[in-house]
C-alpha cells in the first residue's frame, strides 16, 4: 500500500519521502498542492488503486489540507482513503476542523520520525481493515444475491410441473386448501373441474412417448390460457390428468368454463389416429361445486369431481358431466383411488 505526501514545500516532501522510503514504504509518492493531489488520486482511481494513505500538510496555497480532506471524503470512490494531516498548529480549532473533515489522525510539526512512522502504520492498518471489511461486504452481497436467485428457482421448481410448465399438484393442494378456507369463511361456492385426456394410452402407443409429452404440454397451455381469472388455477394433477380450481364459482359457472375447455381442446385439432371416438385429441371433464360447510371436506369435493369424470367417460367421453348430489355422498371411484390419498384435508 502506498502513501501520497502532499506539501507545498519541496524540502518537506523530499524529507518525508526519504523517511518513509527508508522505513518500509518504498513507493511513497508526492504532490506539491491539494489540487495536484486530487488530480493524481482521480487518475489513479480509474486504474489500479495503490494509494491507501494521504499525508497532507494543512497550510498550503490554493486547496488547504483540510479542504483536500473534505474533497476526498465527499468523493465515493476516494472516501475510504485514510487521511493524516500534518500541522504546526495543533490548537483545538484546527484539530477539530481536521477531524470534522474526515482526517483519521494528525501529526504535529516538527515531525518526529518515530511518531510519523507509528501514525502512518496505524493509518495503513486502518485502510487495510476497511478494505477487508468492504471485500467481505461485497462477498456477502454476492452470496445473498446468489441465494436469492437459487431460492426463487427452487420455489419455481417446487410449484411448477416440469413437463408442462403449469402448476403442479403440490401447488394445487396448497391453493385448494387456502381457497377452501376462504370460501368457508365467506360462505361462497368453490368449483373443481377434473380433466382426463381420452384414450391417451393409445396416443402414446401410436405416436410414441415423446410425442405424448408434447401433446400434454399443448393441452396444458391451452387449458391455462383459458383460465386466467384471479383465483383460478390450472394444475397438472398427474399423468394425463389436469385439475382446474375456480374460486367464487358455482356449478353453473364451472359448467360453462368446462365446456369452453372441452371445445378448445377439440378445436386444437391435435391428430389422434387411435382414439375410438374422434380423429383428434379430446378430453373428458368432471365438475363439482360446493359452498364449504361443516361436514364437507375438500377431499369429498375432489371425489365428487372424480365421479363426474368417470360418468363422462362412461357416457361417451369428449363431454362434461357435473356431480349430482351432495358432496358428502361422493366416493372416490375405482379410477380415483390414487386421489383418495392426495393428502388434502380441509
Ligand atoms: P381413458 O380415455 O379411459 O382415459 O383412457 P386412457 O388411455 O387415457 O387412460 P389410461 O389411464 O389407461 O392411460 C393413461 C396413459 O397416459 C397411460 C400413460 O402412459 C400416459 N401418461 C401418463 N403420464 C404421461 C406422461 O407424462 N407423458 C406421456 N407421454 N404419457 C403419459
Ligand atoms: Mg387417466
Ligand atoms: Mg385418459
Amino acid at each position: 500500500m502506498c502513501v501520497l505526501i502532499v506539501d507545498d514545500s519541496s524540502d518537506a516532501t523530499r524529507c518525508l519521502q526519504s523517511l518513509l522510503t527508508a522505513r518500509g514504504y518504498p513507493h511513497a509518492r508526492t504532490a506539491a498542492s491539494g489540487q495536484e493531489a486530487l488530480e493524481f488520486l482521480e487518475a489513479e482511481a480509474a486504474g489500479e488503486k495503490k494509494i491507501g494513505v494521504v499525508l497532507t500538510d494543512v497550510d498550503m496555497p490554493g486547496l488547504s489540507g483540510i479542504e483536500l480532506c473534505q474533497r476526498i471524503k465527499a468523493a465515493p470512490h476516494l472516501r475510504d482513503l485514510s487521511v493524516l494531516v500534518l500541522t504546526g498548529n495543533t490548537d483545538e480549532e484546527t484539530l477539530e476542523r481536521a477531524f470534522a473533515a474526515g482526517a483519521c489522525d494528525f501529526i504535529a510539526k516538527p515531525v518526529s520520525p518515530t511518531e510519523l512512522l507509528a501514525r502512518v502504520r496505524s493509518a495503513v492498518n486502518l485502510k487495510r481493515e476497511l478494505d477487508n471489511c468492504k471485500a467481505r461486504e461485497r462477498q456477502l452481497v454476492e452470496v445473498t444475491q446468489q441465494l436469492e436467485r437459487l431460492n426463487a428457482e427452487l420455489h419455481r421448481l417446487s410449484i411448477l410441473d416440469e413437463l408442462t410448465g403449469i402448476a403442479n399438484r403440490r401447488f394445487f393442494n396448497i391453493l385448494f386448501n387456502q381457497e377452501w378456507g376462504r370460501a368457508a369463511r365467506a360462505v361462497l361456492p368453490l368449483s373443481i373441474i377434473l380433466i382426463d385426456v381420452d384414450f391417451f394410452k393409445n396416443y402414446n402407443d401410436h405416436y410414441g412417448h415423446p410425442e405424448g409429452d408434447k401433446c400434454l404440454a399443448r393441452v396444458a397451455s391451452t387449458l391455462s390460457s383459458l383460465t386466467r381469472r384471479p383465483g383460478d388455477c390450472v394444475a397438472r394433477y398427474g399423468g394425463e390428468e389436469f385439475v382446474v380450481l375456480l374460486a367464487h364459482t358455482g356449478v353453473r359457472g364451472a359448467l360453462v368454463v368446462a365446456e369452453t375447455l372441452r371445445k378448445s381442446i377439440e378445436e386444437l385439432a391435435l391428430e389422434h389416429a387411435c382414439s375410438a371416438i374422434r380423429d383428434r385429441v379430446t378430453i373428458s371433464l368432471g365438475v363439482a361445486a360446493v359452498v364449504p360447510e361443516r361436514g364437507y371436506s375438500a377431499e369429498q369435493l375432489l371425489a365428487a369431481a372424480d365421479q363426474a369424470v368417470y360418468q363422462a367417460k362412461r357416457e361417451g367421453r369428449n363431454c362434461v358431466r357435473a356431480f349430482q348430489g351432495p358432496p358428502e355422498e361422493a366416493r372416490a371411484t375405482g379410477r380415483g383411488e390414487r386421489r383418495a390419498s392426495s393428502g388434502l384435508q380441509a
